[in-house]
């Protein structure tokens, strides 16, 4: 068996190792101290990111993406995830379900996304629907050609920058009706409620938004009415892998700072890293990471090749998201417990690693949403998806 990454996925991490360090750590300071970025900032990270051809590294070549394999963008997106602040938001990774647009859609909106012209965000939680989206009560009734959507949405990520949302509402209030619109923010009716503040640093904001009476066309459909759940789905298993990729980067550097400081690190005469209490954390550190990061390669290597069907995808995605965000928050937690007093300074990477590596455990589904993925899974399948080997 080869386990070995090839010359050009090497080549590939690379890259976006050097990106990490060239574009995203500068600008992390920056981010903290002013919670966001300055538009100057902004816009040469944005240059930035189309220089190294990084623009939508989640879709093909033929709707203007880079054509990346799954196992690729982890690669590039386990050095994004090093970055704090969630500067490896920048690269713009338009939501993988408008794939399923028609063409006029990919026109108006797929194409001048990945281009870094256009962007999205996806709306679904509302006040009473996390966990169960079924609980959705954001509505669309058909207005004679079109359609009319009522709703609020919480917690929308980068809604401040995105020009567009891609709404999940239920058709006349039915469930099985849960379908996907293209909402345009400029539209009459959509309005940001509020800016809540939240426990990390982003680079962008999580607005909250309502929709009062707001109109759309019948091409505002994407995928079919009745799809929303599947389409939804497909978001999900993209993000939790990716949360997967992000988290281990996270947890890689996390490591090496710790590392570096518990050798230089002299109490009571010695570095730190000759107490066994600290070595004992770097070790289990690193063990976990291993583990964590060998699971995510064989899931992304298993899809790249076409070995996984979607069911299963959806599946291995629950397990890869959980175990390498329960690992991050272990990891990051002996990175400020290794860095002492200095470890709860906002200056120090791993403070807001450690800070901003929390929600990993909770959005694009909590880990006890994951578990209950798994265990429908071995009830409806058995164990061997997770146990076996292709
Ligand atoms: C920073 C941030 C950004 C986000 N970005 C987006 C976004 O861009 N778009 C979007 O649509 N949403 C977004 N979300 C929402 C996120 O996906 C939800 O917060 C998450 O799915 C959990 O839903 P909830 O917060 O309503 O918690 P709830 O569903 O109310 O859960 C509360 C608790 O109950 C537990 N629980 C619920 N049901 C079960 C069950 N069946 N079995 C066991 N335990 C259960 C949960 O695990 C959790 O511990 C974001 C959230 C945050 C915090």
């Amino acid at each position: 068996m080869d386990l070995r990454l090839s010359d050009e996925d090497l080549e590939l991490k690379e890259r976006a190792r050097a990106f990490t360090e060239n574009v995203l750590f500068p600008l992390e300071l920056e981010c903290e101290e002013h919670d966001g970025l300055s538009s100057s900032s902004l816009d040469a990270a944005h240059r930035a990111v189309l220089d190294a051809g990084f623009n939508a590294i989640n879709h093909t070549r033929e709707d203007g993406g880079q054509g990346y394999d799954l196992l690729q963008q982890i690669l590039i997106e386990q050095e994004w995830g090093k970055a704090t602040g969630a500067l490896w938001d920048i690269p713009w990774r338009p939501s993988i379900p408008l794939a399923r647009a028609t063409a006029e859609q990919k026109e108006r909106y797929l194409l001048p996304s990945c281009r870094g012209e256009r962007r999205d965000a996806y709306a679904i939680t509302e006040e009473h629907a996390g966990s169960d989206p079924s609980m959705v009560r954001t509505t669309a009734r058909r207005d004679g050609d079109g359609w009319v959507l009522d709703g609020t949405k919480w917690h929308v990520t980068a809604g401040d920058v995105a020009d567009f949302l891609l709404v999940h509402a239920h058709v006349d209030g039915d469930p099985r009706l849960a379908t996907v619109f293209f909402v345009d923010k400029d539209l009459p009716g959509v309005e940001v409620v509020r800016t809540p503040k939240y426990s990390h640093t982003f680079v962008f904001e999580h607005p909250i938004f309502a929709l009062e009476g707001v109109r759309v066309s019948s091409e505002a459909v994407l995928g079919e009415v009745g799809s929303g759940y599947e389409l939804t789905k497909e978001w999900f298993v993209e993000e939790r892998i990716m949360i997967g990729a992000r988290t281990m980067g996270a947890s890689t550097r996390a490591l090496d700072l710790s590392l570096a400081f518990a050798n230089e690190r002299v109490q009571f005469g010695d570095p730190i890293v000759s107490f066994q209490a600290v070595e004992f954390m770097l070790a289990d550190m690193a063990a976990q990471i291993m583990a964590a990061t060998s699971m995510l390669y064989r899931v992304g290597w298993q899809a790249a090749r076409g070995h996984t069907d979607r069911k299963e995808l959806h599946a291995l995605a629950s397990a890869v998201k959980l175990v390498c965000s329960e690992t991050a928050g272990r990891v990051a937690d002996a990175a400020v417990q290794i860095h002492g007093g200095r470890g709860y300074m906002r200056e120090q990477p791993v403070e807001r690693l450690w800070r901003e590596l929390r929600v990993d455990r909770i959005w694009e589904g909590t880990s006890e949403i994951q578990r209950t993925v798994i265990g429908n899974e071995l009830r409806k399948r058995g164990a061997d998806v997770y146990t076996g080997w292709v």
